[in-house]
């Protein structure tokens, strides 16, 4: 079946209906117009007709009624033969008289005057090339009188009216098609653009926004897609940095397993190498003092891999957030001071008691504690805040360090993403999973060479 575009379907009915109005109405006009004209035209030349006769001026005067009427004057006698005409120019078959009471149609009007019927006789006949409506009257002895009345300039008017009328009728229709193809276009050019928005989201690209200003109907559709689209992308890119994170949990933990045993080894060895000094030059002792180092590094990585990797079960207990804050900050007191970085608290007293793992929060704040850390070599200014919004406590970590590229901002908490050389990339993904796991989530806001503002939000109501 053919298919019609939402415009044809709203131009084409459009065009069909002012159609028949602007056509049929005309014409239906002109023709009731002719036909109430006509009555009145008949009932005039009638008694035109009936006063020509009673005067006698028809058979006298005949030529005066023609120039005072305008009009012809023929006179039959009983037996059909032309008595008197001031028709001039007939052919020579309508000279034939039984010709011409033919086409007078004079038998019939005979017939009807011996039915001595009242109502007015009148035929349309064209003589001498021109058309003529003949009244007629019938009086003794036996006479037909024709009144022929010129049909040329009406038929002509009639005509020129209903040119007139098709002229007007066809540049109204013009205008209508055009206003309707307006209309259709209007209406149709944001169906368009969602129609074609919507295509190209079938082809997966979620990154595709719908551009449509209107404030109809069309364009709450129009935002309404946006926020699906922007919903369907978060929850896509959720699936996949949950897959990812499983993924890597899995690796993660049989890779710990794996490493974890042979390094204990290493650094027992390494240790009882060191137990005799002795036996080393300085040159063997710096080696393997520099071995067991990278070891405690292998070390905290592969920790990191078993903390991300460890199927967790959450100790939760009603305690405020506080004292744990301030336990991390003690033990890192000596290194931040050291690193020049000046810390400054603002723990707000209204915060409520809530529901978390001690153990858990403490690896949270140490992560974004170390990474503020981190990110300010040259010393700054650690800002630890707490405040509470929306039924959920925020800790807030805000430091004057490097800042983070625009690009690196979505990787932050996919496991392994590190812009360090001695990074694990574990920190922040295992802060997004341990908050998630209270319930909770992590945000972060940066500006490059300004510093960064990392929130750590834990509902009041835990849902462990
Ligand atoms: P790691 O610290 O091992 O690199 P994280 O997951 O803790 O892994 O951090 C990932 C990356 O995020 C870091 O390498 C760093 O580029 C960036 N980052 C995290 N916190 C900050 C911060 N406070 N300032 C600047 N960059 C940061
Ligand atoms: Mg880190």
């Amino acid at each position: 079946m053919r298919r019609y575009s939402i415009q044809t379907k709203i131009v084409l009915p459009f065009l069909l209906l002012f159609a028949c109005v602007t056509i049929f109405v005309p014409l239906l006009t002109v023709e009731l117009f002719a036909w109430k004209y006509s009555e009145q035209f008949t009932r005039e030349t009638q008694g035109w007709l009936n006063t020509i006769v009673e005067t006698g001026f028809i058979r006298e005067d005949s030529d005066k009624v023609k120039k005072a009427y305008s009009v012809e004057i023929m006179i039959f006698g009983s037996d059909y033969t032309l008595n008197h005409s001031t028709l001039i120019g007939l052919s020579d078959a309508e000279q034939d008289w039984e010709n011409l009471a033919k086409k007078m149609r004079l038998s019939e009007v005979k017939k009807h005057f011996q039915k001595a019927d009242e109502t007015p006789m009148t035929h349309d006949v064209t003589l001498a090339g021109k058309p003529y409506k003949v009244f007629y009257l019938s009086l003794p002895p036996e006479r037909f009188y024709c009144l022929l009345r010129p049909m040329e300039k009406i038929a002509e008017a009639k005509r020129t009216l209903t040119w007139y009328m098709l002229g007007i009728a066809v540049l109204v229709m013009a205008l209508i098609a055009f206003i309707s193809y307006r209309i259709g276009k209007n209406l149709t050019n944001p169906i368009k653009v969602l129609v074609d928005s919507t295509a190209r989201v079938a082809t997966g690209d979620l990154d595709e926004q719908c551009e449509i200003k209107t404030h109809d109907e069309i364009g709450e559709l129009a935002a309404a897609f946006n926020q699906m689209t922007r919903d369907l992308k978060e929850f896509r890119d959720q699936l996949i940095q949950a897959e990812r994170l499983a993924t890597a949990g899995k690796m993660a933990a049989s890779f710990a397993h794996e490493i974890r045993n042979p390094l204990s080894s290493m650094r027992m060895l390494a240790q009882m190498l060191m137990q005799k000094p002795e036996m080393l030059g300085e040159k063997h002792q710096r080696s393997i003092r520099y071995i067991l180092e990278e070891i405690e590094r292998i070390d905290t990585i592969v920790k990191g891999l078993m903390e991300f990797a460890r199927p967790s079960s959450l100790d939760l207990k009603q305690q405020p957030i506080a004292p744990v804050l301030q336990a991390v900050l003690a033990l890192m007191e000596a290194n931040l001071a050291h690193h020049k970085i000046q810390l400054v608290l603002n723990l707000s007293r209204e915060t409520p008691e809530i529901q978390f793992d001690s153990d858990k929060l403490k690896q949270v704040f140490m992560n974004v504690v170390l990474n503020a850390m981190e990110a300010m070599p040259q010393g700054g200014v650690l800002q630890v805040s707490t405040f509470t919004e929306n039924n959920s406590v925020c800790i807030k970590v805000e430091d004057t360090g490097v800042g983070i590229p625009g690009a690196d901002v979505e990787h932050l908490f996919e496991p392994f993403f590190t812009r360090k050389t001695r990074g694990t990339g574990l920190g922040l993904a295992n802060v997004k999973r341990i908050l998630e796991e209270h319930g909770g989530d992590v945000e972060i806001e940066s500006a490059l060479g300004e510093g960064t503002e990392v929130l750590l939000w834990l509902p009041v109501a835990a849902s462990a």
